[in-house]
């Protein structure tokens, strides 16, 4: 679910290749296993392994290797720097075409050794807390000497910059991006001392942060065991209610225990957008984040004021499940009670959950399991929770010569398997899209959530098959509950997000608290009873702190996931619409989503457009409801 933060890694430096010599072993050895898998058959339940651990030999062999690596990439950044500096406007489109590739090679290594570190922090933030800094600092003094490169092709008068993109066909839309963007850049030397600053400025908080969460320790439940918050979260899906309620009873204590450092971390966030969208001539707080992902105003604010204005699809929703439950009142640490209904254990083990996964890409694409089934068996992948890991879970689409990487915290809920097809489905979309090269291999926020939000409606379909009764209503709820939280909630954190930023000066805790509440209570309005515990539940949200206003992008991609697998579904010619979509995820940042999107017979500047995503969840809920009558309970 964190690509932001990855993504964030990815912002400020860029990206290459280490050691020729192994990327050239790893493409062989896939060649080999293309061929080992014909035909192609499911793998075994017993044969998948009940762990994971990262093997990140695809990127550097030990520490001393990355040492040796980041010196020579230093030595080859002066070099770039020497020759092109100041020279673009003297080059002819082919030698400009010949820079480029030079430039993403080097973008690539930079990629190569914050995707290591970042990887090693993302799984110990003790051990490596310190080494990620002083990579971070590392890389951005040595991207320095590389950054005058966009900005001088941004500076370019009109004619040679279009005669530029005219001969890099491969790089046509990322150019033309610089290009569009070009009027919120600032000179050359602005441009570096931000980025020379940003390691103490708000990159610092967010370190801060993770840290800081990473290490808070809760109230458990039994004994005097402290817990982290990826545990503590995860007894809000309990069976027992006192479990869940001394669980929201704990973490909120805990929260407050930290109220002045969450609190000033979100402040110094805000002032950080004010003062990004002040320098670069933004028009809202929001702005940046539209033309990073290529989308526009008028069409977030269209699916925003869709999502806003069916909030009574939850309502109703969960006045049903409070009958279910039995209870009087549904609290808010009622939202994920698990219903229960079936009578057997809600909790798997990992190769139940995986297997499952895996089961349901095999029978959408062979394509799609066989790099699922690479993942688990090539060291993507590192499945549990670890003292010091950090918390959640994500794939990083790590560079174009090695291959993604899954971090999980798999703690036995049956959710956890969507997790494992969310991340999974990001992975995909990395792996298929990495022929793209580096810089046209992320994707913008807004397309980036659709790869693993359709791998968890495979997931769901194929669940569905196999399941019914009281069972199959649980997964239903399960669904729907899901779909909640990335489409209405995600919107609820959009609304908290737009009302915090438009404010003037810093706010105080009391404010958050008074704002976040407001925002939560109209997604449930009369249905779930809000306490007042509630209220401060602003301050553990990842996503406020390192990639504001990046919530939208969940609700886009589910509205516009739920839109594609309800033509998936409806299709009459199956293998025709999954090579529109692989041909779509293939494809990476290489074009803008709209012009994707448009492959599939939907314009996203439409407002009817989101109204179909929206027709599918009421579908959803209509299913559940006729399920619940024909089942005796
Ligand atoms: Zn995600």
């Amino acid at each position: 679910m964190i690509k932001d933060s990855v993504k964030k890694t990815q912002q400020t430096q860029t990206k290459e290749k280490q050691g020729k010599k192994s990327f050239e072993t790893i493409k062989d050895n896939k060649k080999a296993n293309e061929n080992q898998h014909k035909p192609l058959k499911l793998i075994d339940k017993k044969a998948l392994p009940k762990e994971l651990h990262f093997d990140l030999s695809a990127l550097f062999k030990d520490e001393d290797s990355l040492a040796t690596f980041t010196q020579q990439l230093d030595k080859k950044l002066q070099a770039f720097k020497d020759k092109y500096q100041g020279k673009l406007s003297t080059l002819t489109p082919n030698m400009f075409d010949d820079a480029l590739k030079e430039y993403e090679k080097l973008s690539e290594d930079f990629g190569a050794i914050m995707t290591y570190v970042f990887l090693k922090f993302a799984v110990d933030s003790k051990k490596y807390g310190a080494m990620y800094a002083d990579y971070e600092l590392k890389c951005n003094a040595m991207y320095s000497n590389i950054m005058f490169f966009e900005l001088e092709f941004a500076d370019l008068d009109s004619k040679l910059m279009n005669d530029f993109i005219a001969k890099s066909t491969q790089h046509s839309f990322f150019l033309s991006n610089i290009r569009d963007n070009k009027k919120y850049k600032l000179s050359l030397q602005e441009e570096q001392v931000i980025l020379n600053l940003s390691p103490v400025g708000v990159d610092a908080f967010s370190r801060l942060f993770d840290e800081s969460l990473a290490n808070m320790r809760f109230d458990g439940i039994k004994d005097s065991k402290k817990i982290g918050e990826e545990e503590i979260l995860g007894l809000l899906h309990a069976e027992q209610r006192k479990v869940r309620k001394m669980a929201q009873k704990n973490f909120t204590k805990g929260l407050k225990k930290h109220t002045h450092l969450l609190t000033y971390i979100l402040n110094m966030v805000r002032k950080n957008v004010a003062i990004m969208q002040n320098m670069r001539g933004y028009e809202k707080p929001e702005s940046f984040r539209h033309i990073s992902n290529q989308t526009t105003q008028e069409s977030v604010d269209s699916m925003v004021a869709c999502v806003n204005a069916n909030m009574n699809l939850v309502h109703g929703y969960y006045r049903v499940k409070r009958q279910l439950l039995g209870y009087k009142e549904l609290k808010d640490y009622d939202r994920y009670a698990p219903l229960g209904l079936a009578k057997k254990k809600v909790s798997m083990s990992f190769q139940e959950a995986l297997y499952d996964t895996l089961r349901s890409f095999y029978h959408f694409s062979p394509r799609f399991y066989e790099i699922a089934k690479e993942a688990v068996e090539c060291g993507w992948i590192d499945s549990h929770p670890k003292p010091a890991k950090r918390g959640g879970a994500f794939s990083h689409g790590s560079v174009p010569n090695a291959h993604p990487y899954v971090m999980l915290n798999f703690t036995g809920n049956r959710r956890d398997a969507f997790t494992i097809a969310h991340e999974l489905g990001h992975a995909i979309h990395q792996e298929l899209s990495k022929t793209q090269g580096t810089l046209n291999h992320d994707t913008p926020l807004t397309t980036a959530e659709t790869a693993s939000v359709f791998a968890e409606m495979l997931l769901f379909d194929d669940m569905k098959k196999r399941l019914k009764g009281r069972e199959l209503l649980d997964i239903y709820a399960g669904k729907i509950e899901d779909i909640f939280s990335t489409l209405f909630r995600q919107i609820v954190m959009t609304n908290f997000e737009r009302k915090i930023h438009e404010q003037q000066g810093e706010l105080k805790s009391d404010d958050f608290d008074r704002i976040w509440f407001q925002e939560n209570q109209k997604m449930f309005g009369n249905s779930v009873h809000l306490t007042n515990k509630y209220a401060r539940w602003w301050s553990y949200i990842p996503h406020f702190i390192h990639s504001p206003f990046y919530c939208y992008a969940y609700s886009y991609g589910q509205l516009l996931v739920l839109a594609l697998f309800g033509l998936y579904k409806k299709s009459s010619n199956k293998e025709q619409f999954i090579q529109t979509y692989t041909e779509f995820l293939s494809a990476g940042g290489s074009k803008s989503p709209r012009d994707l999107i448009l492959a599939f017979g939907f314009d996203v500047n439409e407002s009817a457009f989101w109204e179909v995503g929206i027709g599918e969840v009421k579908t959803l809920l209509r299913e559940f409801e006729v399920l619940l009558n024909n089942t005796a309970l």
